[in-house]
């Protein structure tokens, strides 16, 4: 569609009623909702609208797609594009949704000439060409009632999309300048390394250490992270939080329901 024929019909679709039923889900299922400013609920409300016409869902393994289960995904992956200029996830068409955590072929890296294949339990899965998502609906649900465990599949797997906006699963999304890139790059390989080396030491981090499979897993977890534990990232990781602060224009410590001693 034409760029200006798609703002119209977005503004349009912003511009809709929407239902008190499913703001009430909003509030019941995703926690961090109600912590959001008003300006903030209302920019959220108006980017889900345009995220449900968009989208396809499609339930797996005779999992229904209810309201409640299109709201609690949209509602988290709408976060991540609050006070940007956004194209909404535009490499993404079809969410699948199963019921529970799935069973996944996988083939594994152990060396880079070694590859490991068998099944493994996953709570979600995108991939650059892909064109879907796949999330397990009781990981949905867990990730939205917790705002402050660290954990969330769907900021997670749509942290995926937006690294795929420049076209490569890298762990750079789109920046505007070429200055912002090098910073991006320089702070991100340095937090990487020093992730990859508490791996390595069992060292314990406030960073789930699965982001030292690769960059694009660091750049996934860092999200993660940023949304749900800004106070402890923001003190231990400053320039992190600090890149990724610029990138979303937002301060989650502002909303956070993370529970810090002496604050
Ligand atoms: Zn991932």
């Amino acid at each position: 569609m034409l760029g200006f024929l798609k703002d119209r019909q977005r503004k349009s679709l912003k511009a809709r009623p929407f239902a008190n039923e499913w703001l009430e889900i909003i509030q019941r299922n995703v926690a961090f909702f109600v912590r959001l400013s008003a300006a903030d609920q209302s920019e959220l409300v108006a980017c889900i609208q345009v995220f449900l016409a968009e989208k396809n869902f499609e339930g797996c393994a005779d999992q229904e797609i209810t309201d409640e289960v299109r709201l609690t995904i949209a509602a988290q992956a709408c976060l991540l594009l609050l006070h940007r200029k956004t194209d909404y996830f535009p490499r993404l068409l079809t969410i699948l949704v199963y019921p529970s955590s799935y069973l996944a072929e996988e083939q594994r890296p152990i060396t880079t000439d070694i590859w490991e294949e068998g099944k493994s339990h996953r709570a979600g899965e995108t991939a650059r060409t892909m064109g879907s998502m796949v999330l397990a609906w009781d990981a949905v649900k867990w990730g939205a009632a917790d705002p402050s465990d660290g954990k969330n599949v769907v900021l997670h797997e749509f942290a995926h999309q937006l690294d795929y906006e420049n076209f490569a699963a890298d762990g750079t999304p789109a920046l505007a300048t070429r200055r912002q890139q090098l910073a991006w790059r320089e702070v991100m390989r340095t937090e990487f390394a020093s992730l990859r080396a508490a791996e390595a030491t069992g060292i314990p981090t406030l960073l789930d250490t699965y982001g030292a499979t690769n960059a694009a897993e660091f750049f996934a977890v860092s999200i993660e992270a940023f949304f749900e534990r800004p106070v402890m990232l923001r003190s231990q990781h400053p320039r992190l939080y600090s890149e990724l602060q610029n990138y979303f224009r937002q301060d989650p410590v502002e909303f956070s329901a993370e529970r810090v001693k002496g604050r």
